[in-house]
């Protein structure tokens, strides 16, 4: 069987998703998927055969990993070499040599129906999860699992959840919450300078008029959801559905 052929048939039985890409022939116990160049007895993995043709040659010995913890998964964009280790003879790698995709990836629970990947490690008291990708420096799971994904995450941006759930580093439940560097910006150039609006000097003053307006626009683009707004301007759920369904701040437009 010709190179092409073999692809083929390899591609045949792929199904695709918006994230992970799954081989649906046989597997190996440890769940990575192989198929055979026609008669011939011996197997070729799958993933590896699809990293080759997209990237480089595997030198012999060395794995091809999954990002994404999906061990049938052949989505060219989740694989990778990790840099080869020199391991002297006679000793092994302690668990803290372990790569940190591989030692990220074992702590993802992807079996919930919701498409969710739930964070099974260490979380944050707001339920975010927590890793350390390099002693000592700890980071929100979902910050690293976008940028892994996307391949960079400036520090100062805000990652969000499409999903609402903290927990949750599914990537394509993650998006950049671009608004932030106004919201900043906002605050930096002083909030609560209008003190003298009506909606400002009630119940709801804990918001500029700007803020609101900010509010509403990213409701409105159906960006953010109402937690996720809230999280942004630390201010609770039911402000901010008040003032995105204009029942408070009707004044300000
Ligand atoms: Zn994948
Ligand atoms: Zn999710």
């Amino acid at each position: 069987m010709s190179d092409a052929a073999l692809l083929e048939k390899l591609w045949s039985r792929v199904t695709r998703t918006d994230s992970c890409w799954f081989w649906t022939g046989p597997v190996t116990p440890s769940g990575t998927g192989w198929i055979r160049d026609g008669s011939k007895p011996k197997k070729f993995s799958v993933h590896r055969l699809v990293y080759e043709e997209h990237f480089e040659e595997v030198p012999e010995g060395q794995c091809v990993m999954h990002r994404c913890g999906a061990p049938n998964c052949v989505n060219p964009e989740h694989l990778y070499v990790p840099p080869k280790r020199v391991v002297e003879h006679g000793a092994r790698p302690g668990p803290k040599a372990r790569p940190a995709e591989e030692r990220f990836w074992v702590k993802v629970d992807k079996s919930d129906t919701s498409g969710c990947w739930e964070w099974t490690g260490n979380k944050n008291g707001s339920g975010y999860g927590l890793f350390m990708v390099r002693s000592p420096k700890k980071e929100l799971a979902h910050r690293v699992s976008y940028r892994w994904d996307r391949g960079s995450l400036p520090p100062e941006k805000l990652v969000c959840h499409r999903c609402d759930n903290p927990g949750c580093v599914n990537p394509s439940h993650l998006f950049l919450g671009s608004a932030r560097d106004n919201i900043i910006d906002m605050v930096e150039k002083g909030r609560g300078r209008h003190t003298s609006h009506p909606g400002e000097s009630n119940g709801y003053s804990k918001l500029t008029e700007r803020e609101v307006r900010s509010m509403r626009k990213l409701y409105e683009s159906r960006n953010m959801t109402q937690v996720e707004i809230a999280k942004m301007f630390d201010v609770s759920r039911a402000l901010v559905s008040v003032v995105v369904n204009g029942k408070a701040w009707k004044h300000v437009t």
